[in-house]
């Protein structure tokens, strides 16, 4: 089988990290797994021992007779690309207790697909992901890196994420480019946010110039209002994006 650069196919070729991923879920039989981007069935086979209910989405065709033989009635495959697929409709007849969403991703539509799957608005309890290094560290930035970002308090907005382990080129067939990394995302609690449009658009706003300062990004909106907050958290009127945690942006989101 040759892989399809296209689809971001590298398969899993290691025995400890399939093992590792499977027990970092913690998925038991009454739950339902998704799994995105099955490819040859990796992770499908060990995720299939946990004997949840399991459904996964397989944009390739060329891998049906690796996956067919996978399904029994807990296991269904579903040959469609996750962004167009209809999870609702997919699941709406299963009974489960707690949603996990499992995927090493293909790292051209990362991003995409977690977006889309937030935006499904699913009770999802847990997601686990195969990404890039690189966007993992991005993902679970901490205020006062480079990597951090609008995309690191969007995702923070609904969960908690957690960078697992890194997995070496090496572990894939063909061998990519770039370092991996398992990450974790769990379901937080709401923030006391009133406005979640309006929180979004002000971290998108915060960020869109890296190297200017809030002030200057926040051309259009009333900064007297913003600058008080700056002062009850002991911030200067210079201060930029990067600098601010989570708690910051919603103070300035909730009274503006
Ligand atoms: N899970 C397998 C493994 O770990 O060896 C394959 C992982 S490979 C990085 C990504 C998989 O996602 C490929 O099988 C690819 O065909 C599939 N894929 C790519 N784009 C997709 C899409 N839009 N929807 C569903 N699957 C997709």
């Amino acid at each position: 089988m040759k892989a399809k650069k296209s689809l971001g196919q590298n398969f899993l070729i290691d025995k400890n990290i399939i093992d590792k991923i499977e027990n970092s879920i913690n998925a038991t039989e009454n739950d339902l797994i998704i799994e995105i981007g099955p490819g040859m069935g990796a992770l499908t086979k060990v995720l299939k021992q946990k004997n949840a209910n399991l459904i996964c989405y397989e944009i390739d065709h060329d891998m049906i007779p690796y996956l067919k033989v996978l399904e029994d009635e807990k296991t269904k495959i579903i040959f469609n690309d996750i962004l167009l697929s209809n999870i609702k409709e997919d699941i709406k007849n299963i009974n489960y207790n707690n949603l996990f969403i499992v995927g090493n991703l293909p790292y051209y539509i990362t991003t995409p697909i977690i977006r889309f799957l937030i935006d499904l608005k699913l009770d999802i309890k847990e997601m686990l992901f195969m990404v890039q290094e690189e966007v993992a560290d991005r993902f679970t930035a901490l205020p006062g890196t480079k990597e951090y970002g609008s995309i690191t308090l969007y995702l923070k907005y609904y969960f908690n994420i957690e960078k697992l382990f890194r997995v070496s080129k090496n572990c894939f067939k063909p061998v990519p480019k770039v370092e991996s990394a398992i990450i974790r995302f769990e379901k937080r609690e709401r923030l006391p946010q009133t406005n979640e449009e309006k929180y979004f658009k002000l971290i998108v706003d915060s960020f869109k110039m890296k190297r200017k300062t809030l002030k200057n990004n926040l051309s259009g909106y009333n900064f007297d209002k913003i600058k008080k907050i700056l002062v009850e958290f002991n911030l200067s009127e210079s201060v930029r994006a990067e600098e601010l945690d989570e708690k910051v942006f919603v103070a300035i989101s909730n009274n503006i």
